[in-house]
C-alpha cells in the first residue's frame, strides 16, 4: 500500500511515521509513505501557497494552483482509490472507514491550512472529506497522521499479533475488555481471577461479558447499529 500526503509542513509529519507499528511496517514494506511538500509546486520566489479570500474577511485561503499542480503530477505517476481532504466538516472517521481504507492500493491525502483550501480543490480534484472530530485544528497533518496510523496498523503483518488489532475497540462494534499484566496483585487490588485460572473458553466468555458491559454503559450508540 502507498499513501502520500501533501503538505505545507512536512517537518510536522516526520515524527509520527519514525516511530513503533507505522515504522516497522514501513521497515517491511507492507506501506509507503511520502511526504509532498506543496511549496515545490509553486512557481514564485516567495513560494507562496495561499491568497486573500474573496469578498474579504479574517483568514487565508489555501491556493488552487499548486495543489492542483501537485495532484496532477502524483496522479500521472499512479491511479488513486481515494485523493482525501482533512477537514472538519468532512465525513467523521471512524474504525469502519479505517477498515475499509486499508484495503486500498493507493490513497492521496491533503492537509489542509488557514482557513481552509479553495472550494474548487474540494469541488473537482477530491475524492472524500474526513474530520477527525467536532474541533478544529491548524492544520491537517495531525488528522493525516491519525488516519494514516489507524490505517497502517490494520495491514496483515504490521502487528506481530494479527489478532491484536482485531480485539480492539470497534470492530465489531464494541469496545475493548480491560487488560491487566503483572502483578496479580497490587496493594490489594486484585486481577479478575478469571483471568488466572488458565481456561481459555471462560476468560473469552470473561471479555466479552466485558466487552458488552462497557459498551452498553460508555457508547451504547454503538449497539444502535
Ligand atoms: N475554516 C475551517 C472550518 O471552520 O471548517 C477550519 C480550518 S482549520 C484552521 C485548517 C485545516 O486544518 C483545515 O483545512 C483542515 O485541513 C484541518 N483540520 C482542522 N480540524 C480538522 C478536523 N477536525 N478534522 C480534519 N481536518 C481538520
Amino acid at each position: 500500500m502507498r499513501i502520500d500526503i501533501i503538505t505545507v509542513l512536512p517537518e510536522l509529519l516526520e515524527s509520527p511515521f519514525n516511530h513503533s507499528i507505522v515504522k516497522r511496517a514501513r521497515e517491511k514494506n507492507l506501506v509507503e509513505i511520502n511526504i509532498i511538500n506543496l511549496r515545490d509546486f509553486t512557481t514564485d520566489k516567495y513560494k507562496s501557497v495561499d491568497d486573500y479570500a474573496f469578498g474579504g474577511g479574517a483568514g487565508m485561503v489555501m491556493m488552487i494552483e499548486p495543489v492542483f499542480r501537485a495532484i496532477e503530477k502524483l496522479k500521472s505517476e499512479r491511479e488513486y482509490d481515494e485523493i482525501i481532504y482533512t477537514s472538519p466538516d468532512g465525513e467523521k472517521f471512524n474504525q469502519k472507514m479505517a477498515n475499509h481504507l486499508s484495503m486500498k492500493n493507493n490513497i492521496l491525502i491533503l492537509a489542509g491550512h488557514y482557513k481552509g483550501v479553495d472550494q474548487r480543490i474540494r469541488d473537482y480534484l477530491i475524492t472524500k472529506e474526513i474530520s477527525i472530530g467536532d474541533y478544529v485544528l491548524s492544520g491537517g497533518e495531525i488528522p493525516a497522521a491519525a488516519i494514516t496510523d489507524a490505517i497502517v496498523r490494520l495491514l496483515p503483518g504490521a502487528i506481530s499479533d494479527e489478532q491484536s488489532a482485531l480485539s480492539d475497540s470497534f470492530q465489531d462494534d464494541l469496545l475493548a475488555p480491560p487488560v491487566y499484566t503483572r502483578p496479580a496483585d497490587f496493594k490489594g487490588w486484585v486481577v479478575p481471577p478469571v483471568l488466572l485460572s488458565g481456561h481459555t473458553a471462560k476468560i473469552e466468555e470473561w471479555r466479552h461479558d466485558q466487552s458488552e458491559e462497557r459498551t452498553k454503559r460508555l457508547r451504547p450508540d454503538l449497539l444502535d447499529d
